[in-house]
């Protein structure tokens, strides 16, 4: 029997993860021409998108009134025949005139609708708003398309790359692993492989293989083995690592000083791992929950999901960040974007795009009712950019006021992950708290990209640390707390302690880990005697 083959890779999570290898298809280049010669219709941002829309949401409708019952056959017939009347689609086409997206076409001009009839004299009219949100709503869920298909429970993932939201689509309980050609350790999939505890390595180069070949994935070593002849290495039991502080609530520096341990989370389901021991959520990265710009312009599916989080985790306080697109987040039907096209990322995608930021500011105050909610702001360079998106909160909380909507404002605060924010932190007056993002800071304070940043991770750590330790001092005694990946990792806790940290948000899996350390120092990074 042919001896397994073993090609070396990088790991990006630990574990070992053995299955049936899935193949996955190249994404193919978008090609300009169909083979009749006529342009290629544009899904992301055409009008043949929201015709399509349009009637796959009719075709819904036309479904649902098939079992219902005569008075929601009314309603469900006023929406077809708003739907078929030509009058929506063709100013929404008028907007797109005038360069804008599809989606963001969609939703003014909707919303232009929906607020004629809440102003309304008559009852009635004003009662058929809520069937025009209805519809709004429906025509972007079918704005967003459909996902991706998943691949097998249990399979290892092979391929050049994989997309974010691939990897939240997925059932991981059934083990799996994912073996990357290309990739990197300091990239999205990575981060989240680490946190749901997904063995995972990249770098490995292209190998052939055939659709569920068995095959093994080394996370911990470093290494993809191709098993010949079906022979699958055991897997070693993935149990999850104990916590043996869990239940004990609270949470000291060996000298007694009080830590606070809280978890970040990616897919809103990962709020199950929030337990008695742990503060809260530090940061809730919310353009994982959002698959394209249709999800971003959906109001209502935003509230869902962040309602689902807040009302879970109770009284303990979550920090929902907005959307950090751009870059290498890109946002399916936003390629088209001239803003994206000059590079803007986070906060800056968001205040030149304010429609996208606008749906979200509303989510966020009418997600504030159900719980302890604080908002972060990503990648912040400059105090104006806090006004601006204050002023947005504002606004929005006007205009939900105005529709009698519930809605509370919420505290703003920042990710300090810009290295000019960083050193001008007492600059920025109206952050309401301050939470410091290291694998963007890294990248860069080091001149590194975010793929190759985990090259300069080690040698750019004193610089790092040092930049976090004089911010720290700027914060002017407001909280501050740490999200980025340094914070899950024992080995920097030394010189996060000493910078002045006594917060830390890390991934679930890594809480064991940090607890033990930070029981094993004092508040100043020094060793605990006798450790
Ligand atoms: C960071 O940059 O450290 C951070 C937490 O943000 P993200 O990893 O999502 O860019
Ligand atoms: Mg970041």
């Amino acid at each position: 029997m042919a001896e397994p083959l073993r090609l070396k890779a990088k790991s990006a999570s630990p574990g070992i993860a053995s299955g049936p290898a899935f193949l996955a298809e190249e994404p193919k280049a978008p090609s300009a021409e169909r083979p009749d010669g006529a342009p290629a219709p544009q899904i992301a941002g055409g009008f043949g998108a929201l015709e399509k829309a349009i009637d796959v949401s009719i075709g819904e409708l036309e479904r649902l009134a098939e079992g219902a019952d005569a008075e929601s056959r009314d309603i469900i017939d006023f929406q077809i025949e708003v739907l078929r009347d030509p009058t929506i689609a063709e100013a929404t086409g008028a907007r797109m005139q005038a360069d804008e997206n599809v989606v963001f076409a969609w939703v003014a001009t909707l919303d232009a609708y929906i607020g004629e009839l809440e102003a309304a004299d008559e009852e009635q009219m004003r009662a058929r708003a809520v069937d025009i949100l209805d519809i709004k709503n429906r025509v972007l869920g079918a704005l967003a398309g459909t996902p991706t298909p998943d691949f097998p429970a249990g399979s290892v993932f092979v391929g050049k790359d994989m997309e974010p939201s691939r990897f939240l689509a997925h059932d991981w309980s059934k083990g799996g692993g994912i073996a990357l050609f290309a990739g990197s350790a300091a990239g999205h999939v990575a981060l989240l492989a680490r946190a749901k505890s997904v063995p995972m390595v990249v770098g490995t180069g292209r190998f052939s293989a055939e659709d569920g070949d068995p095959i093994s994935v080394d996370g911990d070593a470093g290494a993809v083995i191709l098993q010949a002849g079906g022979m699958l290495i055991p897997t070693p039991a993935q149990a999850p690592a104990t916590d043996t502080q869990t239940e004990s609530g609270e949470l000291r520096s060996a000298d007694g000083v009080p830590i606070q341990l809280s978890i970040n989370i990616n897919d809103p389901a990962e709020i199950d791992a929030l337990d008695p021991a742990t503060a809260g959520v530090g940061l809730m990265r919310s353009e994982f929950s959002v698959a394209s710009v249709a999800d971003a312009a959906n109001e209502e599916r935003q509230l869902a999901i962040y309602r689902q989080v807040l009302e879970r985790a109770g009284d303990k306080p979550v920090i929902i960040r907005m959307l950090d697109i751009g870059g290498d987040k890109p946002l399916a039907g936003l390629e088209d974007l001239p803003a994206l096209a000059s590079g803007l990322r986070g906060i800056r995608l968001l205040l030149a795009q304010p429609e996208i930021a606008r749906v979200q500011a509303r989510a966020l105050l009418r997600t504030a009712v159900f719980g302890r909610l604080s908002v972060m702001l990503p990648m912040v360079t400059f105090p104006d950019e806090i006004d601006r998106m204050r002023d947005i909160f504002r606004e929005e909380a006007e205009r939900l006021g105005r529709r009698a909507l519930p809605h509370r404002m919420p505290p703003i605060g920042m990710m300090v992950e810009v290295p000019a924010a960083a050193l001008m932190l007492d600059t920025f007056g109206s952050a309401a708290f301050f939470s410091f993002g290291t694998n963007d800071l890294t990248q860069y304070l080091a001149a590194s990209t975010r793929d190759s940043s985990e090259a300069d991770t080690g040698k750019a750590a004193p610089a790092v640390l040092r930049l976090i330790a004089q911010a720290v001092k700027l914060a002017a005694g407001k909280p501050v707390s740490i999200c980025g990946d340094m914070a899950g990792d024992p080995h920097y806790l030394p010189g996060l302690l000493a910078a002045g940290l006594r917060h830390f948000s890390v991934a679930p899996a890594r809480r064991p880990a940090i607890r033990s350390a930070i029981i094993g120092l004092n508040a100043d990074g020094t060793r605990a005697a006798g450790e």
